[in-house]
């Protein structure tokens, strides 16, 4: 059964949200909230970081102007397809005006503002994201995309090959929906037209595609979607990788910088220039495979105490890349647990009390009395230390 309305929901009871949809006249229906948001709150999924995408009948400008008016900031954001941003106090806004795509090259869409709702609903990828809701949670499912979300079945709208034709990266959200909404299943139409339509996606912009497997490295349980996109060649990791995203997910992990880790296989360079990654983001994949590294030479001491808690996730990738033994995996575990929280027992102004002048002789005479102190596995007092550095 489908309800006519979404189950209660705080992001509906929000005094601001609602002081939005008042502004874009949304008790005429004129404005709806659409997307995630409405998707995952009749899923019993909405989550309060959750963006807010809301479709409206009335033109940037309209928006524009209403919200000014009425003491709400706006952000042209996306103002050539008709998106504003607008804030209220805690509270942002997507708006996007209704439209249509009338040209599509694989990439870009040209659009054309309109009113009519089943067209908007009709140039978006799954039936389960082109629900609407109204100011006072009525459902609102043109294509009749409910369903599809209460059975998490993710399902293109009209026919998959064409709409991947229009918009490639549709093939990378397919899995990436499929594994946060549709418990890995995988819809037959969907991914044969996915697979014929690989080899084809060559000309999609990088950020994109890196954007998508970002946010699908972060889900629970994709270990079986990503053994699938690299049987189609999407990805193509060897099985000995494959088998170590596998058993880091069994171990229980969803890290999306361990994963990272994993997939890149060691050459996180390559897979930063193919997906355009944020140095952020592989920084943070370098620090995991890095502290793997150590763990997998069980180094386990000074993995920490370089890596810190990157080094949990470092455990758990080397765990998981050598097959540990789960016996293994439980010691390295507790000796991490055990391990007090070793600080250098020298400080700058010891060293200078020592009578090293103050400067950047400080600094260097601190990192060589860390590098015996980190290789003494920090057994060496501060006495100990200055021997060993001849002072
Ligand atoms: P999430 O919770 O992951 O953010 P979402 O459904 O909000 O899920 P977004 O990527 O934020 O996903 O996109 C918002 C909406 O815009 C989607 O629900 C969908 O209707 C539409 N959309 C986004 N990207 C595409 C695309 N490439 N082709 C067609 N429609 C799209
Ligand atoms: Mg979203």
């Amino acid at each position: 059964m489908i309800p006519k309305h979404l189950p209660k929901a705080e992001w509906l009871d929000n005094p601001d949200v609602q002081t939005i949809f008042a502004v874009l006249d949304g008790q005429a229906g004129k404005t709806r909230a659409v997307g995630g948001i409405v998707r995952d709150t009749l899923m019993g999924r909405w989550r309060p970081e959750a963006d807010i995408d809301m479709a409206t009948e009335l033109l940037p400008v309209v928006v524009m102007q209403r919200a000014k008016a009425a003491g709400i900031a706006t952000y042209p954001t996306g103002i050539d397809h008709g998106t504003v941003t607008l804030r209220l106090n805690e509270t942002s806004v997507e708006v996007t005006t209704l439209r249509r795509d009338v040209l599509t090259d694989g990439r870009h869409a040209q659009v054309q503002f309109g009113t009519d709702w089943t067209e908007d609903a009709k140039r978006r990828d799954f039936t389960m994201n082109a629900l609407y809701c109204d100011f006072d949670g009525t459902l609102f499912d043109p294509l009749k995309g409910a369903g599809d979300a209460l059975n998490g079945r993710v399902r293109f709208i009209g026919n998959a090959a064409e709409r991947i034709a229009e918009d490639g990266l549709r093939v990378y959200r397919f899995f990436r929906f499929s594994a946060s909404h549709g418990e890995e299943k995988l819809d037959a139409e969907g991914l044969s037209a996915c697979q014929l339509a690989v080899g084809q996606l060559d000309h999609l912009s990088a950020e994109r595609v890196g954007s998508e497997m970002i946010r699908m490295l972060g889900l629970p349980k994709i270990a079986l979607t990503v053994a699938v996109m690299n049987e189609i060649g999407l990805l193509t990791l060897s099985r000995h990788d494959l088998a170590a995203v596998l058993r880091y997910e069994v171990l229980g992990g969803h890290s999306p910088s361990a994963r990272l880790a994993l997939v890149a296989a060691g050459d996180i360079d390559a897979l930063q220039t193919r997906w355009r990654l944020s140095n952020a983001v592989v920084e943070a994949a370098r620090h995991v495979a890095d502290a793997a590294a150590l763990m997998a030479e069980d180094r386990v001491v000074l993995g920490v105490y370089r890596y810190d808690e990157d080094a949990v996730e470092g455990m758990a990738v080397a765990a998981a890349q050598n097959n540990w033994p789960r016996d293994r995996l439980m010691e390295a575990a507790r000796e991490i647990s055990r391990l007090p929280d070793p600080k250098l027992p020298i400080a700058g102004g010891d060293v200078v009390a020592r009578g090293v002048a103050p400067g950047p002789e400080v600094g260097e005479t601190l990192a060589r009395l860390e590098a015996l102190w980190v290789d003494s596995a920090f057994s060496l007092s501060r006495d100990e230390l200055w021997e060993r550095l001849g002072r």
